[in-house]
Parts: structure tokens; C-alpha cells; sequence
């Protein structure tokens, strides 16, 4: 098969990056096109990006030029990195003229007619792109988001404890990386030897989002799952990896810590299934040891794509509770939204 040719908005941003160092290691995709701001607009890439992951910036795009985020651009699909502001209404330009568009950005997420998808979770749910392209008279474009960075980390477990025993109440903490604000993000002084306890909009999403990728997908709409969730979300001084608290009510109660764990590991990843390149097999990891996940130790998993359970034990509240571990700017967006457009690859959606 011939690469796909995709383009990235927001190219020169903490996921745009993402997006650029694992895209160019992916056999399915070819970059073909580079857009940011105004700020960056007519400039190299390599002059416009101050990049900041560790490894190198590959040399296939230093020379590209940045151009503008508006269509005409030369590439089939693009990824969208964009701040929300920004994505509400380029990305429906973009789906507008024809263009695949997968958003990392929350301005659409919530929409009924847009799929926010997790693809081991609710590959289902992409059957509202139909509806999408009915009610807003689109024809070949479209508009497929992915989850806020510690909405993935909660629900991939969730999903298999959801079907096994029915999840009814969560109350999750949060522990979020400075990478999740992006860049210059939280100033050093306001963040260094201290936890902030406020993320902004970041709770909202933590309560809606879980409950439209748990739903099922009915005659032409999502009907949400019901589970309450109570988040709190603080930001800490790591670079990269969100790691959350859970302690969660289900309706149906496990018998044992090892049943919740089983539960857990039997898993499977269906994108993995169809050969999807960024999928893994074991994409939730359950951890014995009673010290781990640790942020620095695991959030790279599975190439930063698995997520990470340890600590599972019976709850003095609710039934049992939990420590999970995400890769946020990998698992959590550009790793996520790119496995997204594989999984549309695999099933004839996106050619
Ligand atoms: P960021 O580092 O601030 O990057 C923003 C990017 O968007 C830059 O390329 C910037 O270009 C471009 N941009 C800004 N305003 C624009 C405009 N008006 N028109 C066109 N381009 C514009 O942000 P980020 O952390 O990468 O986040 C990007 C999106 O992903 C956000 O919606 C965020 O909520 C979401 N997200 C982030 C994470 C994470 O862990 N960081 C996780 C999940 C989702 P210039 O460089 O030219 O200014």
C-alpha cells in the first residue's frame, strides 16, 4: 500500500512534535505537510520549532515549509494539535473541504455527532461518522477526536472492569505532567518544588468524556454510560506521564484483588488484532510490586501506547482501588489520534 499523506496543525507544539517523531517512524503515514500559527507561517520548520524531544528532529522535515492552517494543503488526512480555540473552526474547514481530520483538541469532542474514540475501547462508536457527514452535508471529510490526556489513562482500564463488573461511582486524583500544558506551559517558579492543585476545564472533561466512551452506540447517537465520576486534578513536577488514583463502586462486586487484576489483563487490543503498526499487544500492563507505576519508570511502556496498573487492592470506601499511568503526550494524544487513523486504515475507512 502506497503511504497515506497527512498533514499536521499545530506542528510546532508539544503534540505537534509528538505527531512528527512518531509519524515519521510509521510505515502507513507520509508527512507531507507542516502547518502552525502566524508566528511560524513562511519559515523552515527547523526555524520555526524549538524542539524539545530528546531525540532528534528527523531530517525529512526540517527543510518542509510551515503554512497556514487553512485547506489546499497536500495530504489526504490531517492531525490536528491545534489549542481548542483555534480547532473549532479550522477543523471544520478541513472536514469541510474533503479532508479526514484527527483532533487532539477538545473543541469537538463532545459534539453527538463526532466520535471521541479510544480504539480499544469503542471502535464502534466511529459508525456516527455517517450521521456526522449527513447532518453537516460532508463528503468525504470528517472530524474523529481523542480524549483528554487523563481521560485515557482512566478509561482504558475502566473499559474491561466496565464489562466485567459494571462501574458505578470513581473517584480519581490526579498527578499531571508539565507536558500536558504544553509550551512555555506552567512557569518554573510556579511549579518547582510544588504541587498545583487546579488544572483548568481539566475536571469537566474527566467527568463527561469517560461516560461517551463507555456508552453504546444506539440507532444514531451515543447513549452515555451511567457512571459518576469525581476527579481532582493537580499538575506536579514531572516532564512527561499522568498519574491518577482511582478507587471505583461497581455494581456487580469481584470477588478478589486478583479477579479485578484478571480482568484487567485479559485485555485485548483489537487495533493490535488487525496489525494495527502503533498498536500493542498488552496495551494495559498490571504491576505486582507495591511501589509502581512510577511516572519516571513506566510511562514509557509499550513504546509510551500501554498504560500502566499497579497497587490494586480492596477499598475502605468504595470496592477496590488503584494506581494507573499514562504516556500523555504519546498514549494520551499524537500516539493516540495516529492510532485512531490506523484503525480507520485497517477497517477500508480511510484509503
Ligand atoms: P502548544 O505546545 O501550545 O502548541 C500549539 C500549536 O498550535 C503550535 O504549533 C502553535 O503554532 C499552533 N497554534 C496556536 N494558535 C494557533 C492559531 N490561532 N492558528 C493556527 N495554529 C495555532 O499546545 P499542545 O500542548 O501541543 O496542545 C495542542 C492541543 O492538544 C491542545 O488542544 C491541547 O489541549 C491538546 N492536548 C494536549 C496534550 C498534552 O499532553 N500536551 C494532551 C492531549 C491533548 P506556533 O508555534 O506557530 O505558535
Amino acid at each position: 500500500m502506497n503511504p497515506i499523506r497527512v498533514g499536521i496543525l499545530g506542528a510546532t507544539g508539544a503534540v505537534g512534535q509528538r505527531f512528527i517523531e512518531l509519524l515519521s517512524g510509521n510505515p502507513w503515514f507520509e508527512i507531507t505537510a507542516l502547518a502552525a500559527s502566524e508566528r511560524s507561517e513562511g519559515k523552515t520548520y527547523a526555524e520555526a520549532c524549538e524542539w524539545r524531544i530528546s531525540a532528534d528532529m528527523p531530517a525529512a522535515v526540517r527543510a518542509m515549509p510551515v503554512l497556514s492552517c487553512a485547506p489546499g494543503l497536500d495530504c489526504q488526512i490531517v492531525f490536528s494539535a491545534l489549542p481548542p480555540a483555534a480547532a473549532r473552526e479550522v477543523e471544520e474547514q478541513f472536514a469541510a473541504a474533503g479532508y479526514g481530520v484527527l483532533s487532539n483538541a477538545s473543541a469537538h469532542r463532545m459534539d453527538p455527532d463526532v466520535p471521541l474514540l479510544i480504539p480499544e475501547v469503542n471502535a464502534d462508536h466511529l459508525a456516527l461518522i455517517d450521521v456526522q457527514r449527513r447532518n453537516r452535508g460532508w463528503g468525504r471529510g470528517f472530524i474523529v477526536t481523542d480524549p483528554n490526556c487523563s481521560t485515557v489513562g482512566m478509561t482504558l482500564p475502566l473499559k474491561p472492569l466496565h464489562d466485567a463488573f459494571g462501574v458505578r461511582r470513581v473517584i480519581v486524583t490526579t498527578m499531571q505532567a508539565l507536558s500536558g500544558a504544553g509550551y512555555p506551559g506552567v512557569p518554573s517558579l510556579d511549579i518547582l518544588d510544588n504541587v498545583v492543585p487546579f488544572i483548568r476545564n481539566e475536571e469537566d472533561k474527566m467527568i463527561s468524556e469517560p461516560r461517551k466512551l463507555l456508552g453504546r452506540f444506539v440507532d444514531d447517537h451515543i447513549a452515555m454510560a451511567d457512571i459518576r465520576i469525581s476527579p481532582a486534578c493537580n499538575r506536579v513536577a514531572a516532564r512527561d506521564g499522568h498519574l491518577e488514583t482511582l478507587a471505583i463502586e461497581f455494581a456487580h462486586k469481584p470477588s478478589s484483588a486478583a479477579e479485578v487484576q484478571e480482568a484487567l489483563r485479559s485485555f485485548r487490543s483489537a487495533p493490535y488484532a488487525l496489525g494495527c503498526p502503533s498498536a500493542v499487544e498488552q496495551t494495559i500492563i498490571v504491576r505486582e510490586e507495591p511501589d509502581r507505576p512510577q511516572t519516571l519508570k513506566d510511562r514509557d511502556a509499550g513504546h509510551g501506547m500501554a498504560v500502566t496498573v499497579g497497587r490494586v487492592r480492596p477499598c475502605e470506601v468504595f470496592d477496590y482501588k488503584m494506581v494507573v499511568l499514562a504516556h500523555n503526550t504519546i498514549r494520551g494524544a499524537a500516539g493516540g489520534s495516529i492510532l485512531n487513523a490506523e484503525i480507520m486504515v485497517a477497517r477500508g475507512m480511510i484509503a
